[in-house]
């Protein structure tokens, strides 16, 4: 008998249809003698919804009540599961985040888990019930509702699995797994069968939203095997998430693209110790997350300094900048939006040449433009304009593929 949780994105629970090929999934293990956990999103695009009602008060609501507001949509899905299995003639139960409980910290819409009280699902098993959660959600040690960021059911799901220390955690949702690029935007993609935590959590954090990349951390913490694989599909095998090392690796393993960046450049830095650091400083003390940085140097002794934010933090960022520009000692502030990463994952670059020259002559073939170029050990990241970022992929991905 072995502990299996289970996670069904909106789309899979989408209609009263749906969930019922989701009781079909949790019963299949269920009936092997398993406990089974479930962890589910909201409906179809309830949370989509939820903001954009939102919006339509204000385009800046109290953080506290934005979590109490977004968290509603899985507690919906978690009854409405529970009574489907209670129907079929099965013991289920539903849990919201502050039942079970999940205590996170008190950054509201992008909470971090801090413990698990794993007793009450446990003692639930015991009493042969399938224990069905609601992802997304956390609470604080005082009590505070919270979520974890867009896609954190994932998250959610894998935490849970690590708690219960569950033999594994499948994610099923409206693709048959993880592909070498999200098969919305390109054709011939192909399934990878197997991928590594590392180049997993590269992909998903650059912009490959079929995992979220908090829940591979946490995997990848605890050795939880990630099963990813489609709803709709029996007897699928997916994608499984693990530790792994291949005999020989691909030149690379994916391709990501990320929506909505700005690059931010700082033009006329003095070129003296502190001077970076304060930038970074000032905005993380804003809680401005900042990504990709590339510094260089002008004419003079200057260096001007580069970096990308999400456009959503554009008018924040900017106002904090200018609002310091001479203490900071910038001579100008610039930014560039509608911009996209565009990024290759992949552990087989490490040891090949000319990986970097093969991306670039895709996008000089497409007649495509690179506003920032940034590399690690196993990615090369670049910015193109957002309305050319599909044609990039595609065009990377018939280069590599
Ligand atoms: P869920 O609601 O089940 O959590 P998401 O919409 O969050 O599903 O994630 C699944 C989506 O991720 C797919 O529909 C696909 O468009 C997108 N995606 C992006 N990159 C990839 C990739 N490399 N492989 C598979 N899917 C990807
Ligand atoms: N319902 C939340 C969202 O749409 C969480 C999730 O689906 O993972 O972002
Ligand atoms: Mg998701």
């Amino acid at each position: 008998m072995g502990i299996i949780v289970q996670k069904f994105g909106g789309s899979s629970v989408a209609t009263t249809e749906k969930l019922k090929i989701v009781c079909n999934h949790i019963t299949k293990e269920f009936k092997k003698g398993n406990n089974v956990a479930v962890i589910v999103s909201a409906q179809g695009k309830t949370t989509d919804k939820l903001i954009s009602e939102e919006k339509e008060i204000t385009s800046s609501p109290n953080s506290r009540e934005h979590d109490v507001l977004v968290s509603t949509g899985e507690q919906i899905t978690i009854s409405k599961l529970a009574i489907m299995l209670n129907d079929l003639g099965y013991k289920a139960i539903s849990l919201t985040g502050w039942q079970v409980p999940i205590i996170t910290d008190s950054n509201f819409g992008n909470a971090k888990i801090k413990s698990i009280k794993n007793e009450t699902i446990l003692n639930l098993f015991k009493e042969g019930y399938i224990v069905i959660i609601a992802g997304f959600q956390g609470i604080t040690e005082n009590g505070e509702i919270t979520t974890f960021g867009r896609g954190g059911s994932d998250t959610t799901a894998v935490a849970i699995a690590a708690s219960l220390k569950a033999d594994k955690c499948d994610i099923y949702t409206d693709v048959d797994g993880v592909f070498t690029t999200d098969p919305r935007i390109a054709e011939n993609v192909k399934k990878i069968d197997l991928i590594s935590y590392d180049e997993m959590l590269e992909l998903s954090s650059l912009g490959a939203k079929v995992l979220h990349n908090r829940c591979v951390e946490i995997g990848k913490k605890f050795d939880i095997p990630i099963v990813v694989k489609e709803t709709g599909k029996e007897n699928s095998t997916g994608t499984i998430v693990k530790n792994s090392k291949s005999l020989e690796n691909m030149e690379i393993s994916g391709i990501a693209k990320d929506d909505n960046i700005t690059r931010i450049t700082v033009m006329g830095l003095e070129n003296k110790i502190g001077k970076t650091y304060n930038i970074f400083k000032l905005l993380s003390e804003h809680k401005i997350n900042v990504d990709t940085i590339v510094q260089s140097f002008g004419e003079s002794i200057n260096k001007n300094l580069s970096f990308t934010i999400k456009t959503a933090d554009l008018t924040e960022t900017l106002r904090i900048l200018e609002e310091n520009k001479d203490s900071l000692t910038a001579k100008e502030i610039l930014h560039f939006d509608n911009l996209s990463k565009v990024s290759i994952v992949g552990i087989g670059m490490t040891n090949r040449t000319g990986i970097a020259s093969k991306m670039f002559e895709a996008l000089y073939e497409s007649n495509i433009n690179m506003h920032l170029i940034s590399t690690s050990e196993i990615k090369i990241t670049v910015l193109v304009n957002q309305d050319e970022a599909d044609k990039a992929v595609k065009a990377i991905h018939n280069k590599f593929f």
